[in-house]
């Protein structure tokens, strides 16, 4: 493959007749090619908060960044006031906003502990995720496996049960074995499966409402060498195949391209080769964006041709990493989601409806979806909770734009298929649907008025969601 400047000659369907990288073509359907702007505006009062895609705006009383535990439980058993614990703030739902105090364990982080025997390891739970993996490696560790972005803090990413893909991998809190949390009373909890399991498994994924989690031991694998393909493939022809593939790779998912007959397909696997996992060449990036960018300006019923020229010229392309290296992105362009999972026997209609729909009602996006596998987990709301196996389907808007109509437009679909949303992505479920959803929601429910019965840590978005 040519990295040289090549000025992009147009084909009637407006695309370049240059051949491209996957690996390219998903950093800019993800905007990773794009510079990340910011708005010029006034400085905010030094405590005000927003979240990673800016669509999220809160003036909390104050900031608490406890230096230690002992200080966090000094606060917690000493002031009666709401709070909110904050990680990277990169939920897209108002789990956070509050006017009382948000708590940002920003002091609270590295690594405390590691098992060799077991490959457990014990981190600070404002440990950020991209920490984890130079600090595991030091140690031959490695996490099973990550979402797609690397910048939360672990105990933000357990508490919505943040995920990546495949058919044989849990999300993040489903390999949890420890936690410690400081109750709404400053009462300090070391928890795992057989102290309490009922209080280890709510906490697990506890989006905050049970307490502040201090500290979370991960079960782990010895360090690992991945690595990925990228292609692009028919839509129909790789769902056709998508369980037979995510049988044989590690890791296996699909950004299907709406408004196209295409797909951008992943597949991750173990290896031993040598470490190759060059940068995507700027120019390529730019002259893809530029070719994307055009068909963003025609009108949706024409968009099809113009999208398949592009596709069919994207190349495959391969990178050979560390493990926490290739499962990982950088996403600087901003954006909004709405991710749900539905039953994995109803992953493949879930999406053809989504994408159907999208063509037939004309919607007029052009940010890619994700389609993933998570593995059944023990835990009480997590996305995989309980018996059976999910897909995930996400949906995209550029922060800023308007994602209310294309998002009401979709979310009931995931309705019609038993899908649970993601707890850091934006939906508009209450806890009347909610209880149908999860076998255990009463029991978290009941759980978190006896952890926190004045609901110091609720917010409006959490009152929504676990009061009926
Ligand atoms: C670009 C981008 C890509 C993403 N990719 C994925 C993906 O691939 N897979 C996926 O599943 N999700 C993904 N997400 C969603 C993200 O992983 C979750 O929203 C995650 O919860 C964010 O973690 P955070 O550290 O930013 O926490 P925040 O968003 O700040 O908080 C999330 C929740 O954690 C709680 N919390 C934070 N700290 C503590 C604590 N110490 N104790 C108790 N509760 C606490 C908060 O109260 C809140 O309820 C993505 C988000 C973005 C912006």
């Amino acid at each position: 493959m040519s990295h040289s400047t090549v000025k992009p000659a147009h084909n009637r369907n407006g695309a370049s007749r240059r051949r491209f990288l996957t690996s390219s073509a998903l950093a800019v359907a993800f905007g990773q090619a794009a510079p990340l702007v910011q708005a010029k505006r006034k400085p905010p009062p030094p405590t005000q908060w927003r979240n990673w895609s800016g669509g999220l705006v809160a003036d909390p009383k104050a900031r608490f960044s406890p230096s230690d535990e002992d200080q966090l439980v000094d606060f917690l058993s000493s002031t009666r006031g709401r709070i909110r614990p904050v990680g990277s703030g990169h939920s897209f739902s108002p789990l956070v906003p509050t006017d009382g105090h948000l708590v940002v364990l920003d002091q609270l982080t590295g690594l405390l502990d590691h098992d060799a025997k077991n490959q457990q390891a014990t981190f600070a739970a404002g440990t950020t995720l991209t920490n984890t993996g130079p600090l595991l490696a030091a140690h031959n560790q490695a996490f099973m496996n990550l979402p797609d972005i690397d910048r939360q803090t672990l105990a933000g990413a357990i508490a919505t049960s943040t995920h990546g893909t495949g058919l044989d991998f849990k999300s993040l809190s489903g390999y949890v074995t420890e936690l410690r949390l400081v109750t709404p009373a400053g009462e300090v909890l070391d928890i795992n499966e057989s102290s309490n399991a009922d209080l280890f498994n709510a906490a697990c994924v506890s989006l905050g409402a049970l307490g502040v989690v201090t500290r979370v031991t991960m079960q782990n694998r010895d360090s690992y060498r991945l690595k990925v393909k990228n292609w692009v493939e028919p839509t129909q022809d790789v769902m056709d195949n998508f369980r037979s593939r995510a049988s044989r790779y590690r890791h296996f998912e699909i950004f299907p391209l709406v408004h196209s007959d295409y797909s951008m397909v992943q597949a991750i696997e173990e290896t031993q080769e040598p470490i190759n996992n060059p940068p995507p060449a700027p120019e390529e990036e730019a002259a893809l964006a530029q070719a994307m960018a055009m068909w963003a300006q025609a009108p949706t019923n024409q968009r099809r041709p113009m999208i398949n020229a592009v596709a069919e010229q994207i190349q495959p392309s391969e990178a050979v990493d560390v493990s926490y290296k290739i499962l990982s992105n950088l996403r600087n362009t901003r954006f909004n989601e709405m991710e749900y999972s539905v039953p994995l026997e109803y992953g493949y209609d879930c999406l053809n409806e989504v994408l159907q729909t999208i063509k037939e009602e004309a919607a007029d996006v052009v940010f890619p979806l994700e389609y993933r596998y998570i593995k059944r987990d023990n835990t009480w709301l997590g996305m995989s909770a309980g018996n059976e196996d999910h897909a995930s389907i996400s949906i995209h808007r550029m922060a800023g734009e308007d994602y209310r109509p294309y998002f009401d437009l979709i979310e009931p679909i995931f309705w019609k298929y038993g899908g649970r949303p993601h707890w850091g992505k934006i939906h508009s479920l209450g806890a009347l649907q909610l209880r149908g959803l999860y076998p255990r929601f009463r029991d978290f429910e009941a759980l978190r008025s006896k952890m926190d019965p004045t609901g110091r840590m609720l917010n409006a978005h959490l009152r929504e969601l676990f009061i009926a």
